[in-house]
């Protein structure tokens, strides 16, 4: 046995012993050659035994630039030598305060402050919280409901799995969850007629709940233009506006989470901004701090924040922080990474890589268990089928999903399959070659494995 061998032994066996991982079946996962990265570089990951690997979904749509970013890396050294963290409760900082300065000036207009917390789901939570006790200040509490889209997914605590969509979640937690007002998010290539008629029928769903239960709704919560973790279901095109539109005519709020799509995933900063959109709560987290440290930031317009300015007595303080919120090395690490969207022309790569992208996955599209290729920018999703002609899934028991991206791990690269869709996340930054051989490798393992 090699000494890296031995090493990789020994820490396989810390894992065994010691470490319970996120959304992962133990059993599973202990027994599959698990992956211990060591270091990164660029786009790609370095494992303990010294294999290198595509990071093929930037580490879970985290990383835009690459692992060890020099820049990045210099700004939290910088920041180190000021002060790590101090509270923002009652108190503010230096680069807490350029930071939400620096997103009011990116986010889609009318969103004028920020609130951070220190994930995507505290995020959604801090703007479900916001909506609910908006309305109390205005005197309208019986808006206390949501509506939310099937399939959704705003993050794993309590009130974001309440406004997600995914069966298994709300099958397992289901009494522990608030209930909402579940609408069709629109699915064309499951829906039986055409991508018109699948976005007239989603939005007449809306439409409807709206006109049933408006006076008691006190937001819609939607992912803008791409379902996520949900399967990387893509409206099309028009439908986010019509969902605006309908928020506005109900006098309802609408919240974008734009967690996932934020940051120029989709070829524009922010998926909203593809449609002018301006929603009254936008949340932000992942790739806002380059891919380094957790900070997620809650977005509100002035009409929100004004309805909550009072004097003290009259209670209506915003009760919610946590320890960490505002924390000094993530902001200065978030200013960083805006920089170099700013100063490298990030977007326009994303658009000229996303050209290139969709050329090179006609390659995919034409294989024969490939029922569909999805992509907006570089957020793609390839959904795996039994058969092309029927749609008809495989059964869930063979995991084709999962075997699809063990096979693409041995020939390089790693990515996290969502059930039989893979999701393709490359980080923004990647280039043209790497971007053919990456998807080489996903063509090869999906040919492989699903002959
Ligand atoms: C990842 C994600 C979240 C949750 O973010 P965490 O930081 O993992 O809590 C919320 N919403 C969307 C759309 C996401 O993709």
């Amino acid at each position: 046995m090699t000494e890296r061998e031995s090493r990789y032994d020994a820490y396989l066996e810390k894992n065994r012993r010691y470490l319970w991982n996120p959304f992962t079946q133990m059993k599973e996962y202990l027994h599959d050659e698990p992956l211990i990265v060591e270091r990164g570089e660029g786009t790609k990951l370095i494992d303990i035994k010294g294999k290198v690997y595509y990071d093929g979904n930037a580490s879970v749509w985290l990383n835009p630039h690459g692992h060890g970013r020099k820049e990045l890396n210099d700004a939290i050294k910088e920041q180190l030598d000021q002060i790590a963290h101090s509270t923002l409760l009652g108190a503010a900082n230096v680069p807490a305060l350029d930071l939400a300065e620096r997103l009011v000036g990116i986010t889609p207009a009318g969103l004028n402050k920020v609130f951070y917390s220190d994930s995507g789901a505290a995020a959604v939570e801090i703007g479900l919280k916001i909506a609910y006790q908006y309305w109390q200040h205005r005197g309208e509490s019986k808006r206390t409901t949501f509506i939310s889209m099937k399939n959704a997914y705003h993050g794993d605590t309590i009130g974001a799995v309440s406004v997600g969509g995914m069966d298994l979640f709300h099958a397992t937690f289901e009494k522990m969850l608030f209930p909402t007002e579940k609408v069709s998010y629109p699915y064309p290539y499951r829906f039986q007629g055409t991508e018109a008629e699948c976005m007239h029928a989603a939005l007449a769903e809306l439409e409807q709940s709206l006109q049933q239960n408006g006076e008691c709704i006190a937001g819609v919560i939607v992912e803008p233009l791409v379902q996520g973790a949900g399967g990387m279901i893509m409206m099309p095109a028009g439908f986010l506006k019509k969902v605006e539109e309908l928020c506005r005519d109900h006098g309802v709020l609408l919240i974008a989470d734009e967690v996932a799509t934020g940051f120029g995933r989709t070829g524009e900063m922010f998926a909203c901004d593809h449609e002018e959109v301006s929603p009254d709560i936008m949340t932000l987290g992942k790739k806002l701090t380059g891919g380094y440290l957790p900070v997620a930031a809650t977005l509100t317009t002035d009409e929100i924040y004004d309805a909550f300015y009072a004097d003290p007595h009259e209670m209506k303080t915003f009760f919610h922080g946590h320890s960490y919120t505002g924390n000094q090395l993530g902001c200065a690490v978030a200013l960083a990474n805006l920089d170099i969207y700013e100063n490298e022309g990030v977007l326009e790569h994303v658009q000229a890589l996303s050209r290139f992208t969709a050329k090179k996955l006609r390659q995919i599209a034409e294989l024969e268990h490939v029922g569909e290729v999805r992509q907006k920018g570089l957020m793609i999703g390839i959904e795996l089928v039994a058969d092309r002609t029927s749609k008809a899934p495989y059964p869930a028991d063979v995991g084709m999903g999962k075997k699809v991206c063990r096979r693409a791990r041995q020939l390089g690269l790693i990515t996290r399959p969502l059930g039989d869709v893979i999701t393709f996340m490359p980080m923004l930054v990647t280039s043209e070659a790497e971007m053919e051989e990456m998807i080489a490798i996903l063509a090869q393992a999906i040919a492989e494995v699903t002959v």
